[in-house]
């Protein structure tokens, strides 16, 4: 194939070719935790870095190389590390780039689990995260200091489907010299691909829409292969010689595929936080469909949101696809296909019509995760953001009337039947 294949043939093919050895078509799960040598200087040479190859399955297994590969084909990205988990996956990202008293400025509409990490756990490395409202990209610029070392946000930010202006938050961060890592997880590349607007590293939980069926927890860093490490002096990790490699320069020697190696070299082998291939299998199989579902997620999101924007129970809907949202514009520039399926709307009757309405559900599961094929419905306020203080509940989008629905690929006309009653026993009670 001489032009880039499409979307939809990478999310099939790209990474995978038939088992030499056996010629299985799918990708075998390499169950393995580690390789024999050929001989002493072949071991020695993986050891050095001076080859590529497999020692151990903490740092790479073919199985995972499959996935990585083919998520950084979808994302446009250089190089991809798999890692346990989303969460793992934000460590990884940051880990070569951060130090003790360095910090990095991430939006305050994000994943109820990042800001708790950023906010707090990050705090034990001495890792500082400075919230600003990245609706405001001035407030983005105004954040920035001498020892702020990236901007972070999220594409489609969990819950209430906001769209930031990533053209211009990665203009920011460029002139300060600083990369701009975004979580994708919402979006998918299918909706939008982060590093063609600027980003330069792209992180995902693997474990939502991309995996798609609620069976594998698992995350992704892609590095886009363009940042300069060398440049500004602020990234000494990949710049300055590894004593552990005998003084390599990950820069230096691996070019544009320094922030992938160093992830695996340096990063899976001291952090641990590896995905195991059984995962991902299991997230290459659903990556296979994701074209086809993101498409019926979000023409089912779109039909939800307009039966909810207009029900009495409902005081507000915010879904970045209605053109009632304050998104709209950003979301038909950024996100031309759609707006996903993950938003939040609002109940009449507060906190506890929030509560009554996910107790209420039939069809709809009321759980703790997003972009499964099933219908998902929370209430963040009692559940996922519940260590959050009420003023942070509030800057995250995730009040006490608030709540949250994934929205999946069943028939629409039963999901809306489903909330419909359900929101009925809502109002009911709270009257
Ligand atoms: C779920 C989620 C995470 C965390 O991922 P895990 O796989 O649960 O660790 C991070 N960011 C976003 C946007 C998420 O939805």
């Amino acid at each position: 194939m001489a032009a880039t294949p499409g979307f939809e043939t990478r999310a099939v093919h790209a990474g995978a070719s038939p088992d030499p050895t056996t010629g299985a078509r799918q990708t075998p799960i390499f169950q393995t935790t580690s390789y024999v040598f050929d001989d002493v200087d072949h071991a020695a040479s993986l050891f050095n870095l001076q080859t590529f190859g497999y020692i151990y399955s903490r740092l790479t297994n073919p199985t995972v190389a499959v996935l990585e590969e083919r998520v950084a084909a979808l994302e446009g990205g250089r190089g991809g590390t798999a890692t346990a988990s989303g969460h793992a996956a934000q460590i990884l990202a940051l880990f070569p780039l951060m130090e003790p008293g360095a910090d990095f400025v991430a939006a305050t509409k994000l994943y109820g689990g990042s800001i708790t990490q950023f906010g707090r756990t990050f705090k034990k490395f001495d890792w500082r995260c400075t919230f600003a409202d990245f609706d405001d990209p001035e407030a983005v610029r105004k954040a920035i200091g001498p020892k702020t070392k990236a901007v972070f946000c999220e594409s489609l930010a969990n819950p209430g489907g906001v769209v930031h202006d990533l053209q211009r938050i990665a203009e920011i961060a460029h002139g300060a010299g600083i990369p701009l890592i975004v979580d994708n997880t919402m979006a998918t590349p299918y909706l939008m691909q982060p590093i063609a607007h600027g980003a330069d590293l792209v992180v995902h939980s693997t474990t939502k829409f991309l995996s798609g069926h609620g069976h594998a927890v698992g995350g992704m860093v892609v590095d886009s292969g363009k940042f300069d490490w060398t440049k500004s002096g602020k990234f000494p990790t990949l710049s300055e010689p590894e004593p552990a490699y005998h003084g390599l320069k990950f820069a230096e020697t691996f070019g544009d595929l320094a922030f992938t190696v160093h992830g695996h070299a340096v990063g899976l082998r001291d952090l641990g936080a590896c995905q195991s291939p059984m995962n991902a299998f299991l997230t290459l199989a659903g990556i296979e469909t994701l074209a086809l579902r993101m498409d019926r997620h979000c023409a089912n999101a779109l039909a939800v949101a307009q039966f909810l924007e207009k029900h009495p129970a409902v005081s507000w809907v915010s879904y970045a696809g209605l053109p009632s949202s304050k998104y709209a514009a950003l979301a038909k520039r950024y996100l031309p296909k759609g707006a996903g399926a993950v938003f939040t709307f609002g109940v009449k009757g507060g906190y506890e019509a929030g509560v009554r309405l996910v107790e209420s559900v039939q069809l709809l599961s009321h759980l703790a995760n997003i972009g499964d094929t099933r219908s998902l419905v929370i209430h963040p306020a009692s559940t996922t953001h519940r260590q959050l203080t009420p003023e942070q509940l509030k800057a995250a989008g995730a009040g006490p009337d608030v709540v949250r629905i994934s929205v999946g690929i069943e028939t629409v006309a039963d999901i809306i039947a489903d909330l419909d009653q359900a929101l009925a026993k809502s109002v009911k009670k709270a009257a």
